[in-house]
Order: C-alpha cells, then structure tokens, then sequence
C-alpha cells in the first residue's frame, strides 16, 4: 500500500480492518434545530461520480462561518442564524444532489439508447470548450457566494 500510494502523508503506522459499503446518496432532511447544526457529509453523502462533496462540505463550512460573522457569535440569534443558513444551503444542495444522483442514474444504466447516448454526451463534451467551462463554473459552486474565497 505503501508503495503504491507513496510518501505523500508519510508512512502509514497501521491498518484498519477492511470494509466495502455501498456509495448511495443520504440526505438529512434538515439541517439545523435551534442551537445543532449538521454540515458536509453529515448533511448530505453524494455519490462521489462526479467528485463534488469535499467541495459542497467546504461551502457549507464558508457559508456558517459567514454568517457567524454577520451574527457577531451572538448566541441569542443562533435561531435565527441557522434558519438562514439552511435557506442559504438549500440551492447549491439540491443542485449537487441533483447532479450527482442522475449521473449516477446515468453511469449505472445498462440499455442500449442509453448507453449510445451516454457514449455522445460525453464524447461532446470532451469536444466543447464551451460547454466544459460552462459546466465547471456552475459546478464550482461560486454562485451561491457574494464575495470569492479567499
Ligand atoms: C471514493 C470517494 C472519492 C471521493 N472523491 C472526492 C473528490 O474528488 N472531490 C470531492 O469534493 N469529494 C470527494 N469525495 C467526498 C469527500 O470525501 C467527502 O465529501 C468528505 O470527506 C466529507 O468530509 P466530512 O468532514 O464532512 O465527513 P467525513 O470525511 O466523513 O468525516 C467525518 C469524520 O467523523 C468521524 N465520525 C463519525 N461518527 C463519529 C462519532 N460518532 N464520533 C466521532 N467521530 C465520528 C468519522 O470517522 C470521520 O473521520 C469522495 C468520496 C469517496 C467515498
């Protein structure tokens, strides 16, 4: 393992146990109560086909940390707070549930049309530009931010 994964991280000291589980999609069906809230993985698992959530996780983090900024961390509004981070995180969200579930969908399907179909799209997309730039800035997330990361 070692050898095959180098020295990046170091050396590993131990390994666990072995397990396999299934990706699959798991959504929380919501993301806050009046003083918990739940971000990255724990609000939502996307199926990592097209390797988005990391990057959803990170703008979960950026969003509470913003409006703890907007909040002054005062504890009284916390309510509040999170009812606007959950409306906040609703759009890119569901987007990237969205995106990542039908390309899943689309990958694990075995019908022919489909499959030819499948074959095209990815195929014009490799030949586009365009639509690459098209499809990475929507799916870079930016959007949903009024100021870029720093
Ligand atoms: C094969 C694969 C490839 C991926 N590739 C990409 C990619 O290229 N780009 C991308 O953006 N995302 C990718 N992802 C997704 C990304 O790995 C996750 O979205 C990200 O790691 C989630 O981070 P997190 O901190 O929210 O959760 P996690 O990484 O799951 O961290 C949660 C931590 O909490 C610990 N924990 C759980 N329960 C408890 C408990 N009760 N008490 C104490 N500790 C606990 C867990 O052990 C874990 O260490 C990939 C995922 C997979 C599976």
């Amino acid at each position: 393992m070692q050898s095959e994964f180098g020295f990046r991280l170091g050396t590993f000291l131990q390994v666990g146990k072995r397990v396999a589980y299934p990706l699959s999609l798991t959504v929380s069906e919501s993301l806050c109560t009046d003083n918990a809230v739940v971000l990255g993985n724990a609000a939502q698992s996307v199926h990592p086909v097209a390797a988005q959530g990391l990057n959803l996780g990170l703008r979960d983090v950026k969003a509470l940390v913003e409006l703890l900024k907007k909040y002054k961390f005062n504890s009284n509004d916390y309510a509040q707070m999170l009812a606007e981070y959950e409306q906040m995180r609703t759009a890119d969200r569901n987007h990237v549930i969205r995106l990542t579930d039908g390309l899943t969908r689309v990958f694990a399907a075995q019908a022919s049309p489909l499959k030819s179909l499948r074959s095209l799209g990815i195929r014009a997309v490799g030949a586009l530009p365009a639509v690459q730039r098209t499809l990475l800035r929507r799916n870079l997330g930016m959007r949903y931010f009024t100021n870029a990361f720093g």
